[in-house]
């Protein structure tokens, strides 16, 4: 994380005055870098309000096992599930279009 790193993820398509200057990032724009932050608890999640994103962190954090993350559009029912790998792998933009019913 460095000073350019956005404190919290939008929702899809926000417009607010934080979006434009770069102080929040609205969730189709966010890199997996952001949705791992996100995850983690570094990064505030301000879509739940409408629904939009949730972010599940890893189920266990012991040494050597996988870290799972859930990604889940809540209003549109879809939702999938990446590991830490996966989550390094796929573009961010991806990962949206790649969740499912
Ligand atoms: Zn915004």
């Amino acid at each position: 994380m460095d000073d350019t790193t956005p404190l919290a993820i939008d929702p899809r398509g926000c417009g607010c005055t934080e979006c434009l200057v770069g102080e929040y990032i609205p969730a189709q724009s966010a890199t997996r870098e952001h949705l791992r932050l996100v995850a983690t608890g570094r990064m505030r999640n301000n879509t739940y309000s409408d629904g939009t994103v949730t972010l599940r962190p890893p189920m266990s954090s012991e040494p050597g096992s996988d870290l799972v993350y859930e990604i889940a559009l809540l209003a549109e029912s879809l939702s999938g599930v990446f590991t830490a790998d996966e989550l390094d792998d796929t573009p961010a933009e991806a990962i949206f279009e790649n969740l499912r019913a």
